[in-house]
């Protein structure tokens, strides 16, 4: 009863927006920003004059809970219908509380981790006033130069899928309206992460065969998942931006994919159409409403011009009131409408924000998140003894630490790698710390990538000076502790780069260090894949550790020195150099592939001057122990139909410490009514095995593994020859055949 109720108030609360006439009929689809966080041109200002005109649907990126009840009080007591304000922001890998960045989070390839990490970042940010959160990120990246990369799961639609699902699940919970789960926003619709050339905001091309199979199924899994709103992307699809892409918003979103949420654009994307060349900004307008855009994210353009539209009947009335009513059921499904004060608890802000329990789950997520990528004759775990020589412009950094993105932190919170060493070499061991170098070798790059309060501390000094320190620090040790790479504005919004190698200074102190005979360990900060085969070659022993978020210093210490064993897994090819780009593991065979271990075969496909390989497969990451896989067993190799197949490998910890395993399931289609690709990620299970033990691991094979979109965008699976592949990365896999009939 209480329910229909509100469903009554929500349809009459959309009439009244319309019956408010020419005074603020466009207010609920209006999505200013706080002015605490800008990303684009635009600033808004007088947002409480605003709020009390009715011109304002909801805010985001406010860092203040006293602020954010204001304006709420604002809404409810001072505007004319009296509609609960929806607040957003960017919790992008938790809250105050920060994770490693989502690249990094993928990693784990755990997801239950992945849950935790969004209902915790839920948790936190409910108790400070935000109940929505432009987050998952899922879009499908295969080229480094992106910046944004950091912020997705990597190239794989399969484990993208399953992160997507797992991160609405962790910030929606069961139920939208408790005040500790917050509203999901699934981004950006559609394709960004195929910007051309990795620049931001470049133009995305691709067929819609790929974008079937490739690049929409994470969307498609965060709405069946449940997620609430969507954002639409900056990029244009088929030369039509997503924000006024009708078969995208529409067509697609909605009535192919019964998607019944909110829609809000990117940050002035409306605008923006302006210099795509779409029209001035009513008539851009006009077009992202009619595609299907609920909110206008800080541009205005909906506030300012839909009434003239609907004057000149560019849009219809039932436009504008379904766009409407789709944000009041937004903030209705919040509760909102119920106690529109139902997020701002100081208590829960005082109690349940940065406990010891979520750094805690940051420390062991974040631990979960590093990839050893080399570790020659067992350099690593470190002994808790003699000397180390902690260098690199990395090693005593905490605002760096929590990645780009993390809009809640207080970045003096978080612990730099020297502050974790230290910690948990204790008396044992002695550390001699010098920077070493630079992250660049170049104030105006420096000041590029210093920003938003993460300082790189750019030295002054003469590189052969620091150089000198790190090496007579490297000299007295008995091993090296390099902590190198990006600094976290080296990746993320607006941060692409054409070279995706070491900077060059970094590469410098690196080379000394090695000369000096002592054995050097490369802790590895980077918010994409890197162009590292120098350092692959030379370095014996490379943990990459993303940003690791709040507890990084802690989480590194547990690595390095063995409390925890390392089981990341690379969720994006890295490239052996920028060329081969875009690199992915999922790729088509060609008509004449390059012979298996061969470099160069004329007339064959590949490069004169680089193999065809990647530096570091898909599925890679090493362990303090090793795995050992027996041979596939199938239950038949004669299908048919609706069967079931049956796989199992007896995998055994080979090595004398527990460690965890994710063992992948690849399928390959081998004769398609389309080409399909090489392989393809359809199944994985992280499974924990004690030093000795062996287990058998089991995975099930239906029909719908196998079904892909044929050429009439048809999602089928058609009979044949299908080769199954199980392993520890996408390289080294056992392979079985079977024939699956209809
Ligand atoms: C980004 C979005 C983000 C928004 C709001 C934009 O520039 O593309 O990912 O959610 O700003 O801060």
């Amino acid at each position: 009863m209480k329910k229909r109720l509100s469903i009554i108030l929500v349809l009459v609360l959309a009439i009244s927006c319309q019956q408010g006439g020419h005074r603020n009929e466009n207010g609920q689809l209006n999505l200013p920003a706080s002015g605490d966080i800008m990303t684009g041109q635009t600033q808004s200002a007088g947002i409480a004059v605003k709020i009390r005109e009715g011109k304002v649907g909801g805010l985001f990126n406010i860092r203040s809970l006293e602020k954010i009840r204001e304006i709420q009080r604002i809404a409810v007591e001072e505007s004319r219908l009296k509609i609960p304000l929806i607040i957003g922001m960017d919790v992008i890998h938790g809250y105050r509380t920060v994770f490693p960045i989502p690249l990094g989070i993928s990693a784990t390839w755990d997801m239950e981790l992945v849950e935790k990490s969004a209902r915790i970042a839920a948790q936190e940010a409910t108790a400070d006033g935000i109940f929505w959160t432009f987050s998952p990120m899922v879009d499908i990246s295969r080229d480094p130069r992106w910046g944004r990369f950091s912020e997705g799961s990597g190239e794989d639609p399969y484990l993208g899928s399953r992160i997507a699902e797992a991160m609405v699940r962790g910030y929606q919970g069961d139920d939208l309206a408790a005040n500790n789960t917050m509203l999901a926003c699934v981004k950006h619709f559609a394709l960004y992460g195929a910007a051309e050339a990795g620049r931001d905001y470049n133009t995305t091309d691709m067929s819609r065969i790929r974008m079937f199979n490739e690049y929409l199924p994470p969307y498609k899994a965060a709405i069946e998942a449940g997620v609430g709103s969507v954002m639409s992307s900056f990029n244009e699809i088929d030369g039509i931006p997503a924000a006024a892409n009708k078969w995208l918003m529409t067509d697609l979103l909605r009535d192919q994919w019964g998607f019944n949420g909110m829609v809000v654009t990117d940050y002035t994307a409306i605008n923006e159409m302006i210099d795509h060349g779409m029209g001035d900004l009513q008539q851009v307008s006009a077009l992202a409403l009619n595609a299907g855009n609920d909110m206008d994210m800080v541009g205005e353009g909906f506030l300012n011009t839909l009434q003239k539209s609907l004057d000149e009947g560019k849009v219809t009335m039932a436009s504008v009131d379904q766009a409407c009513r789709r944000v009041l059921e937004a903030k209705y499904r919040l509760g909102l409408f119920e106690d529109p004060y139902r997020y701002c608890d100081e208590e829960r802000s005082k109690n349940e924000i940065f406990t010891d329990a979520n750094r805690q789950s940051a420390r062991e997520i974040a631990a979960a998140s590093f990839v050893l990528m080399k570790n020659e004759s067992g350099l690593l775990p470190l002994k808790k003894g003699g000397t180390i020589a902690l260098v690199g412009p990395l090693a005593d950094n905490t605002e760096n630490m929590p990645g780009t993105w993390s809009v809640a932190a207080d970045f003096s919170q978080s612990v730099s790698l020297r502050k974790g060493v230290e910690e948990a070499a204790g008396t044992d061991v002695k550390i001699l710390y010098a920077k070493g170098s630079n992250v660049a070798q170049d104030t105006l790059y420096d000041s590029r990538i210093s920003i938003f309060g993460k300082p790189t501390y750019y030295d002054r000094r003469n590189p052969e000076v620091m150089i000198r320190e790190a090496v007579a620090a490297a000299m007295k040790a008995d091993v090296v502790v390099a902590a190198m790479g990006e600094s976290a504005e080296m990746s993320g919004e607006a941060s692409s780069r054409s070279d995706i190698s070491l900077p060059a200074c970094q590469r410098d102190l690196l080379k000394v260090l090695l000369a000096t005979g002592k054995p050097v360990v490369m802790v590895l900060f980077t918010g994409r894949p890197l162009t590292i085969p120098w350092e692959k070659e030379n370095l014996p022993a490379i943990l990459n550790v993303w940003f690791p978020g709040t507890e990084a210093g802690h989480a590194i210490a547990d690595v390095l020195f063995g409390a925890v064993n390392p089981s990341g897994k690379l969720s994006a090819t890295w490239p052996q150099n920028v060329g081969q780009v875009p690199l992915f593991y999922n790729h088509k065979n060609t008509g004449r592939p390059l012979g298996k271990g061969a470099w160069f075969q004329k007339f064959r496909s590949n490069y004169l001057d680089v193999s065809n390989d990647p530096l570091f497969p898909f599925g890679y990451g090493l362990s303090y122990t090793s795995f050992n896989y027996g041979d596939l067993k199938i239950s038949s190799d004669l299908l048919h139909g609706n069967g079931t197949l049956t796989l199992s490998v007896d995998l055994t910890n080979a090595g004398n410490v527990d460690g965890a395993e994710v063992v992948q399931l690849y399928i390959r289609d081998l004769v398609g009514s389309v080409t399909r690709p090489v392989k393809e990620l359809k199944g994985f299970q992280k499974v924990l095995l004690k030093a000795g033990e062996t287990q058998t691991i089991t995975f099930t094979i239906t029909l719908e593994d196998l079904k892909f979109y044929n050429s009439d965008l048809d999602y089928v699976w058609e009979s044949g020859e299908f080769e199954i592949m199980v392993g520890g990365n996408s390289e080294e896999v056992k392979s079985a055949k079977v024939l699956w009939q209809h």
